[in-house]
């Protein structure tokens, strides 16, 4: 085992220093998504390109016809070393409403809250502290040992939080620069103070739009009632029958490609105590829809779904009109896991619909978009290294996640690159990312900086 000591005491000694070098990033105002802060997206991809290179990195500022992204190399020390991308984002949200900011959201600070210490400003957890945590372990690698214990190629982008218009077209066009054996994300939180999390599933999403059409024009329910076809009700039936009563969903083929959570996966999850009750008591209940026997973060991680997530149809204007309307629609979702097909999942959506249209009605499809789940194998050897490299570095163990949306860089790697993501971030559920008050954890960054170290020194061994 490498005695990691000399680098986490330099992580440490130098926390002054890389505290310094944020707060002169943060400052930096870098709004993506408005044109008057276009010259200071510039200036903090020259700034991370200026400390990549005093690091050893090649490291470039490249033109986008957007934001510039970042993109810098470093070799490994050892040859066989395998080789990482690392992928955070310079760019920041908007700080209005601004009147309601403690401080200047561009003057970062250390203040106390809550008994603990955090750097307060726009920026410092998402995504700046947390792609800083990344540099300044490299940085101890570097003062220390002279090298990177893994090859590196880190990916910067300026335009993440506006559309990430640029990133599909730049990955396309610089595959062979940017593609490594997996990458590294840090743009996510952990579990709790204690807790640090590796997401290693995301549900993927199909979206249908569907409109029936019974008679040829809006009828009088007292004259037709009765005898003519009522879109609303066909079509609310269809929704209603997607599920079953246990909650599982109906479609034929649907749970093809999903597999059990394995149980020790399973058992970490209960072990985080979220309950129905907690859970749901956020939003005002306390019953789990859905599947039943199944845990919330179950539900919510590892299954699949359909929604209903709006139905348009008759009158629903004020007052009262006896109508059957000729047309009904509704726009259903469907949350993807493991290695359901959005394709066949559509197809097989269509064909129970259309089947269960009368044969004087009709119905149309409309599609919207669709992506695969992104599923890690929960014994990949890349998750468990960095698993037991977080769980050394923290109070407690870490804990393998799924998360029920998605997020879009990662299936891009995964598609454009053919490259598995590891989701390791530092921020906390208080952090107040995209709002007045954004923060950081001090205690976030120092340890932050620690679990790279860690972790790059766990990737590099076999
Ligand atoms: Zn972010």
């Amino acid at each position: 085992m490498t005695d990691l000591s000399p680098l986490l005491a330099k992580a440490d000694e130098s926390l002054p220093q890389s505290l310094e070098r944020l707060f002169e990033l943060v400052r930096i105002p870098s709004i993506s998504t408005d044109p008057a802060f276009k010259a200071d997206c510039q200036r903090a991809a020259e700034w991370l390109v200026k400390e990549l290179n005093d690091l050893g990195f090649t490291a470039s500022v490249r033109d986008t016809p957007g934001h510039p992204m970042v993109v810098a190399h470093h070799a490994a020390a050892s040859e066989d070393a395998p080789h990482a991308l690392f992928y955070g984002h310079y760019d920041v949200q908007p700080v209005d409403p601004l009147n309601l900011w403690e401080d200047d959201p561009f003057a970062p600070a250390i203040k106390e809250k809550d008994g603990r210490k955090v750097i307060t400003g726009r920026g410092t957890s998402d995504d700046k502290g947390q792609l800083l945590t990344f540099v300044e372990a490299c940085r101890a690698y570097k003062a220390v040992n002279g090298s990177l214990p893994v090859r590196i190629t880190v990916l910067f982008e300026g335009e993440e939080e506006s559309g990430s218009t640029s990133l599909k077209p730049f990955l396309s066009a610089n595959e062979a620069e940017l593609k490594a054996d997996f990458a590294l994300v840090c743009d996510t939180s952990m579990w709790d103070r204690e807790t640090p999390a590796i997401a290693a599933a995301l549900r993927g999403l199909v979206g249908e739009e569907i409109t029936i059409t019974a008679a040829d024009r809006d009828l009088h329910s007292g004259l037709f009632g009765g005898a003519a076809a009522n879109p609303v009700h066909i079509l609310t039936r269809i929704l209603a029958d997607l599920h079953d009563e246990t909650g599982k969903v109906t479609l034929p083929g649907f749970y093809e490609g999903v597999e059990e959570t394995p149980s020790n996966i399973k058992a970490s999850w209960d072990s985080l105590g979220r309950t129905a009750e907690s859970f749901l008591g956020e939003v005002g209940l306390s019953i789990p829809s859905g599947e039943k026997g199944r845990s919330v973060l179950e539900l919510t991680w590892a299954r699949p779904t359909a929604e209903v997530n709006g139905i348009i149809g008759g009158y629903t204007g004020e007052g009262f009109k006896t109508v059957i309307a000729a047309k009904a629609s509704a726009k259903v979702s469907f949350r993807l896991v493991g290695d359901q097909d959005p394709a066949k999942i559509r197809d097989s959506f269509r064909a129970y619909v259309t089947s269960r249209i009368p044969a004087d009605c009709s119905v149309e499809f409309h599609e919207h978009g669709g992506s695969p789940a992104i599923q890690l194998s929960y014994d990949s050897p890349v998750l468990t290294k960095a698993k037991n490299a977080l769980s050394d570095e923290w109070p407690k163990a870490a804990v393998v996640i799924g998360m029920g949306g998605s997020i879009p860089i990662v299936g891009d790697f995964q598609k454009m690159l053919g490259m598995d993501s590891l989701l390791v971030g530092f921020g906390q559920v208080d952090d107040r990312i995209h709002s007045p008050n954004e923060k950081y954890d001090l205690n976030s960054f120092h340890k932050g900086i620690r679990s790279w170290i860690r972790i790059l020194d766990a990737l590099a061994k076999n």
